[in-house]
């Protein structure tokens, strides 16, 4: 092994210095990160990480999202091992294509929904994101109908952190930092049963609820007025906006109001894609039928960075036949080695058939642990969608009211998952999780039985500072 990666050149101390003295985090407090030193991880096998330290860790947010095979499979290995000997590189501008990049098109044809025969790609789902603006945007210039230029999404959405990424977005403090949103892209409330609990959910059903909750875009629609609306954009379930998902309702009526107004629907499938919610696409699972999906992370396994946006017919028809040029593309669209490791990563899917898995065993084993910990004190909803999963933390469980923002309980319990070898994602006071495809039921228990312990570490420390109600 070469002497600068070897794990065990430098010590966890001298590792921690040399991160902090050059390398700047993503999302990250720079300076309070450089004072506390980050977690080195070493390597990773099946759904567990190990650290510098050699302490081992179960890893339930799929690294970020993404490691749906979980970790060391030999056959993405591999793939990538020949690629690389064979062509590590291409470009497809020059009227030229690689091998996997034609096999991977073909193949994510095949597995998606058959509005699906196009792709476009990209090399992460921000980059995705911006692709639908251009498209979308394209789009309505051929149609004749250049006005249509707004892009409806959603607060607490999350597409990504590039300009168009963030600016679709609804993350109110990433808009804060550099001028965001861009022009033309606006928001509308999100379908958060809990968080509208005490006001437009208020004596509502989830399902009522979700109703009123895609009214919401009818009426953006009207406001911005039909004829300058391009698209929606949303996630099927809102995943860094903390697991929400929305109501059986809420999809299906949002895709009648698309219609009505010949509104196009982009679905971000950047997690809800390749099995995360018990189908190949969480619009399959919500029932839409959108015009564009984004998708990135899991079409990997994030072995490797590919993201790209697949193309219903109706815009890919008007871009093929009346379009002409497209003035947009990435020097890594297509890149040969990273769609080798997804056509491996999909093939795999299949074999192993995880997302029948998901829908049929794993989905819905995780469901009943999770309302089991929904019986938990700290616990005011327990949510999940396939594998995903979300805990929210409530200052009392008899009338469900929210912990104070400033005493941050989510970090706290975030922090008690980091001591004890399990990385739970906290997003405020909800804490969420996302494991490999490849889990097993018993992972599944054990998963849930440091969560438990999480939440009761927690629950001793808001009883010992006072902050329960
Ligand atoms: C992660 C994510 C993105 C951004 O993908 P990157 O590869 O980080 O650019 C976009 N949309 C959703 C829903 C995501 O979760």
């Amino acid at each position: 092994m070469n002497a600068v990666t070897a794990p065990t050149a430098r010590s966890t101390r001298q590792w921690q210095a040399a991160d902090a003295a050059h390398f700047l985090h993503p999302f990250t407090d720079f300076d309070a990160l450089a004072k506390k030193g980050s977690r080195i991880i070493t390597r990773a096998d099946n759904i567990y990480l190990w650290d510098s330290d050699g302490e081992k860790i179960l890893d339930a947010m799929s690294g970020l999202w993404c490691v749906n095979v979980g970790y060391g499979q030999r056959a993405l290995i591999d793939a990538a091992t020949r690629q690389l000997q064979t062509l590590p590189f291409y470009n497809a501008f020059f009227q030229t294509a690689t091998m996997p990049a034609i096999e991977l098109a073909e193949l994510l044809a095949e597995v998606s929904p058959p509005q699906f025969g196009h792709v476009f790609y990209s090399g992460s789902g921000s980059e995705g994101n911006d692709t639908v603006v251009r498209m979308v945007r394209r789009y309505w210039e051929l149609q004749g109908q250049p006005a249509r230029q707004v892009i409806i999404s959603r607060w607490n959405a999350y597409h990504g952190s590039t300009m168009a990424g963030a600016s679709l977005g609804g993350m109110r403090f990433m808009h804060a930092q550099g001028g965001l949103p861009i022009p033309g892209i606006v928001h509308i409330e999100q379908p958060h049963y809990w968080a509208h609990r005490d006001g437009a959910a208020q004596g509502l059903s989830r399902d009522e609820f979700g109703v009123v909750a895609a009214r919401w875009l009818e009426d953006k629609i009207l406001e911005v007025g039909p004829d300058n609306v391009a698209a929606f954009i949303g996630e099927p379930v809102q995943g860094a906006g903390g697991v929400i998902v929305p109501p059986a309702t809420y999809w299906p009526e949002v895709q009648r109001i698309c219609d009505k107004y010949d509104v196009l629907l982009a679905s971000d499938e950047v997690i809800t894609g390749f099995g995360r919610t018990g189908r190949w696409f969480g619009c399959e699972t919500m029932g839409t039928r959108p015009d564009l999906m984004t998708f990135a992370k899991g079409v990997t396994s994030g072995y490797i960075p590919l993201g790209g946006v697949l193309v219903g017919d109706r815009v890919a028809d008007a871009l093929i036949r009346r379009g002409g040029e497209f003035q947009h593309g990435y020097t890594y669209s297509g890149h040969p080695v990273a769609c080798a490791v997804a056509l491996a990563n999909i093939r795999l899917i299949r074999e192993q058939q995880l997302v029948e898995r998901v829908r049929e065993d794993l989905g819905p084993y995780l469901a009943g642990r999770f309302a089991e910990l929904g019986e938990h004190p700290l616990v005011g909803e327990a949510q999940t969608c396939g594998l995903m999963g979300a805990l929210q933390l409530v200052r009392s469980k008899a009338s469900g009211e929210a912990f104070p923002a400033e005493l941050e309980v989510g970090m706290a319990c975030r922090g008690h998952c980091f001591g004890n070898g399990v990385i739970m994602r906290a997003v405020g006071d909800r804490m969420i999780v996302a494991p490999p495809l490849v889990i097993t039921r018993a992972q599944i228990d054990e998963m849930c039985g440091l969560i438990r312990r999480c939440l009761d570490l927690t629950l001793a420390d808001a009883r010992r500072h006072g902050w329960l109600a």
